[in-house]
């Protein structure tokens, strides 16, 4: 068995971005890419927003194109899942039984959303793969009505979309504002004021505690006793890193697959994108960070360490997300957490548009902003030049 390929496990847009970035770095050895999913092209974001809405077609939800792909000169083993790695003797399981052997790995297998026993009808809907976007914009018409379990990213995304076709919608969380992990109280809060003037209404402090299928609809019971109905239900209380595979392997899980500074997870096996866990240099602790830009950063990161051109410093890309709700554009950069306290730069949290950096111990660590690009840009220069000051010895 020769050990000459870099085998990539997970396809979609860490696996692919590595795939690429090493070629780009003058990487001329085999590239071994495997999916589970026989089509892990398509982009995620625009599935909560413009590809739910109907205002993108299909072509140009994926991320390349089938010529795009093939000059890269990889090969594609889609629909096969990883079952197994042997770090010993470097080589991974393929599900129907073959091994692969690699000269290294790159573990980009992403998350899975997650789905409660007592919320897991046949027809509640998940969001992840393009698939479930086509089922679940079915119901997207404004005789319709929707209800949302957990008012996370995806979770009010997917209000926003019904909401602006019409549908009624109401959202169920269980933490008193929407987003408070993400972007704490204040932010969260404004975050419901938009959707609530927008006619969305939340359940907030609630939990949902069994759910029926009711004709064609669904039946959602709180933890008050509240009984709520709708034609569809979307449940989007969070997601799993996909570690299964590496059961028995000896490579160390902690929600994700832990990682060192360097993305390094053991000799010759590297990790990107949603699945990693890594010590963040200047989060001073280690973070998981389910975020697009991240999962590209890090790919190309990883592909610079294989190809022997690069990544001698640890990782340490300041994470960016965005997230679009009606003609709001979120965007933070940085560590936002819910104890920090609100630094306004421009505007005010009820404005059409505002900035404000996260200050903890009187120091910069996050800047959100909606529809205020330029602002969102100087705070992430001082978030960046305040967290490494903190770094300095
Ligand atoms: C609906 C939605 C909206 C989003 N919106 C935003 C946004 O607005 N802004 C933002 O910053 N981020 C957003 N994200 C997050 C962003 O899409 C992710 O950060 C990104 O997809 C991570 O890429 P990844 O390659 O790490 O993982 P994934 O995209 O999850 O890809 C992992 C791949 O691994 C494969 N795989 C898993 N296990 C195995 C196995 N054992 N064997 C073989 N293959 C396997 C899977 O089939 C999958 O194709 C959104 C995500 C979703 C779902």
């Amino acid at each position: 068995m020769s050990h000459d390929a870099v085998v990539i496990v997970g396809g979609s847009l860490a696996g692919l971005h590595t795939a690429e970035a090493l070629r780009g770095e003058n990487w001329t050895g085999p590239i071994v890419v495997v999916d589970a999913d026989d089509e892990p092209r398509f982009d995620r974001p625009p599935m909560s927003k413009e590809y739910l809405a109907g205002t993108v077609p299909d072509q140009k939800l994926l991320l390349r194109d089938r010529a795009r792909l093939d000059g890269l000169g990889a090969t594609w083993l889609l629909g096969q899942a990883v079952t197994a790695v042997e770090p010993a003797r470097r080589v991974v399981r393929l599900a129907d039984g073959r091994e692969l052997a690699y000269a290294d790995l790159v573990i980009a297998t992403g998350v899975s959303p997650i789905l409660p026993r007592a919320l897991a009808v046949p027809s509640a809907h998940l969001l992840r793969r393009k698939a479930d976007a086509d089922r679940l914009r079915q119901h997207l018409r404004p005789d319709r009505s929707l209800i949302v379990i957990g008012a996370g990213f995806i979770g009010l995304e997917v209000a926003a979309t019904f909401r602006a076709a019409g549908a009624r919608v109401d959202v169920v969380e269980a933490l008193a504002t929407p987003l408070l992990r993400q972007v704490g109280p204040q932010v969260g809060g404004a975050l419901r004021r938009i959707h609530e003037r927008a006619g969305v209404v939340f359940h907030l402090g609630r939990q949902a505690t069994s759910v029926t299928e009711q004709g064609d609809g669904v039946a959602v019971t709180l933890d008050d006793g509240a009984r709520l109905t709708a034609d569809a239900l979307l449940v989007a209380v969070g997601s799993v890193p996909g570690t299964a595979f590496l059961e028995g392997s000896g490579l160390e899980v902690a929600d994700g697959v832990v990682a060192d500074g360097h993305l390094q997870v053991a000799p010759y096996v590297h990790a990107a994108g949603d699945v990693v866990r890594w010590p963040h240099p200047l989060a001073g602790r280690s973070v998981r960070i389910e975020h697009w830009m991240t999962a590209i950063e890090q790919a190309k990161y990883v592909a610079k360490r294989i190809a022997g051109t690069g990544g001698d410093e640890p990782f340490a890309a300041l994470p960016y997300f965005w997230s679009d709700q009606y003609d709001r554009k979120l965007q933070v950069h940085g560590f936002p957490s819910a104890d920090a306290h609100l630094e306004l730069l421009d505007g005010d949290l009820d404005a059409d548009r505002f900035a404000a950096v996260y200050l903890v111990d009187g120091r910069a660590t996050a800047v959100v902003a909606v529809n205020h690009p330029r602002q969102v840009l100087a705070g992430r220069r001082r978030v960046l030049a305040e967290l490494a000051l903190q770094e300095a010895p």
